[in-house]
């Protein structure tokens, strides 16, 4: 049985989502950042996690870097 990248249970094959190679559980396969829940394919990776394109990724890892802010701002 595989095991979920996020929160190191088992995934039953009812609730799995295979996304960046693995096998997620719907509701662990989501944002690092901001929780949001992503679809698998359609989200941005790194170091092995899960992230959204916007605005997470974008902001921390894509051109234009972080610093941007205002209202959707929820940062740690
Ligand atoms: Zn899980
Ligand atoms: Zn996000």
């Amino acid at each position: 049985m595989p095991k979920c990248p996020k929160c190191q249970k088992e995934v039953y094959f009812a609730e799995k989502k295979t996304s960046l190679g693995k096998d997620w559980h719907k509701l662990c396969l989501k944002c690092e950042k901001c929780n949001k829940i992503l679809s698998s394919g359609q989200h941005a990776e790194h170091d092995g996690k899960p992230y959204c394109h916007q605005p997470c990724y974008s902001a921390m890892f894509g051109p234009g870097g972080c610093g941007r802010g205002g209202a959707e701002s929820h940062v740690y």
